[in-house]
């Protein structure tokens, strides 16, 4: 099964499936989230099927990508994933009460004095810098255990992790990795999105050539984008987040390299009121859209403070000659693309609804920002970003809902 960006039938099912979703729900939610847990489990079992004989791990950082780690990392364990990466020890101690007994790794590695606390809490740091790797010894021996962490090389990236020659200072000092036990070795790639890199192959034969000299550890070289590359690259484990979440890392740009994963994350947002705007009159801050004919603007209730962006706004004046139903974000309704009307504000968008005519969505409805009909990738690339930046920018104030998993349309903060 392949997810284009086309609304396949499977797409205007779900997205039909939401808006029924919706109309049971009270109508007074301005702005609301929809969380597919299925569609995330689902996700991760057709990863891990590609990821064949190696370990599918799951990234929750970021509270798994904005769609709330609580909700997700129960799914996806029960799906079967045994490995979890995150981002800070806070996010860690937050997964660890989740999931007591599975392996937790904390990407960022080890801050000045929270070995201590990983530790305790048997949360493992991926370290990336020789001063890691002594402080986490240092608390090793002073507590008599070898703690598990994972290492961490640079094969490129220039970001994070060990250099050679700092894995050759590793080796050389005496009982340094002997006080702690490694438990994987990984590096990230730079440019896994583009299968064309020259940079892939030589991350990867750098890997395997320092991965030699751990004998016994596991390796682990690629995230979602690296899914694509081939069983080649799969080593012992993959730890993709995006597409879990029913992100595409190639974006739009170079498809149809797709990853077969379905959306898991809908936003609508209610409508305000609709209003006639004739010819020639302007639309919203900057009067920055400007009526080419007698047309129908509704206006609804989502704006950037919730994390719709405003840099998706449709401000042709300020972009002159853009062409603007290729590059602007548009929303959708019953199936039908809607173009923005000018700027995004903070609370409000303006939305040209002239072509439904007497279908036009009227106060109250919900009009699709991303979802089936409007694919993620295609707003961030309108907004001129990624979509993993939409998502986790995605604010708390939108109301978020999770349907699938054990929990059917429940709201988020209930339980
Ligand atoms: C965030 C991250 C991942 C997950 O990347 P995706 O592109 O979201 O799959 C994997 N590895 C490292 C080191 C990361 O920082």
């Amino acid at each position: 099964m392949s997810h284009n960006h086309e609304p396949s039938a499977l797409g205007s099912a779900r997205a039909e499936a939401a808006i029924t979703t919706a109309k049971t729900r009270p109508a007074s939610d301005p702005v609301i989230i929809t969380i597919d847990l299925d569609a995330v489990a689902a996700n991760w079992r057709a990863l891990a099927g590609l990821a064949g004989l190696a370990e599918c791990a799951a990234v929750v950082k970021a509270d798994a990508y904005g769609l709330g780690a609580a909700r997700v990392v129960p799914v996806l364990a029960a799906a079967g994933c045994r490995t979890f990466f995150v981002a800070t020890l806070d996010e860690a101690l937050a997964v660890r009460r989740l999931i007591p007994a599975h392996r937790i790794y904390v990407l960022d590695g080890l801050l000045p004095g929270q070995a201590g606390a990983m530790l305790e809490a048997n949360v493992e740091p991926v370290l990336g810098t020789l001063e890691e790797v002594r402080e986490w010894a240092a608390v090793c021996r002073t507590i008599q255990r070898r703690g598990p962490a994972a290492l961490n090389i640079d094969t490129g990236m220039n970001r994070t992790g060990l250099e050679p020659p700092e894995i050759d200072a590793m080796m050389a000092e005496p009982g340094l990795i002997d006080a702690f036990e490694p438990t994987l070795v990984m590096s990230h790639l730079a440019c896994a999105d583009d299968p064309a890199a020259r940079l892939n192959g030589r991350q990867r034969e750098a890997f395997e050539g320092l991965i030699r000299r751990f004998s016994g550890v596991r390796g682990s070289l690629v995230a979602s984008a690296g899914l694509l590359l081939g069983r080649d690259w799969m080593h012992d484990l993959v730890r993709p987040g995006y597409a879990l979440y029913g992100g595409q890392p190639s974006g739009i740009a170079r498809l149809p390299m797709t990853l077969p994963v379905v959306p898991a994350v809908t936003i609508e947002a209610r409508v305000i009121g609709v209003r006639d705007v004739e010819r020639g009159e302007s639309v919203g801050y900057g009067a920055a859209w400007t009526a080419a004919r007698r047309s129908q603007i509704a206006t609804i209730a989502i704006g950037y403070a919730d994390g719709y962006p405003r840099s998706a706004s449709n401000a042709v004046r300020e972009t002159p000659g853009r062409a603007t139903d290729d590059l602007s974000a548009y929303a959708a309704f019953c199936g039908k693309r809607l173009p923005l009307a000018g700027h995004v504000s903070m609370d409000l968008v303006t939305l040209d609804v002239t072509d439904l005519a007497d279908k036009a969505p009227k106060r109250g409805d919900l009009v699709e920002l991303i979802g089936p009909n409007v694919p993620l990738e295609e707003v961030a690339r309108a907004a001129g970003t990624i979509g993993y930046e939409l998502l986790t920018s995605l604010s708390r104030r939108a109301q978020r809902i999770y349907c699938g998993g054990s929990q059917k349309g429940e709201r988020d903060g209930q339980s």
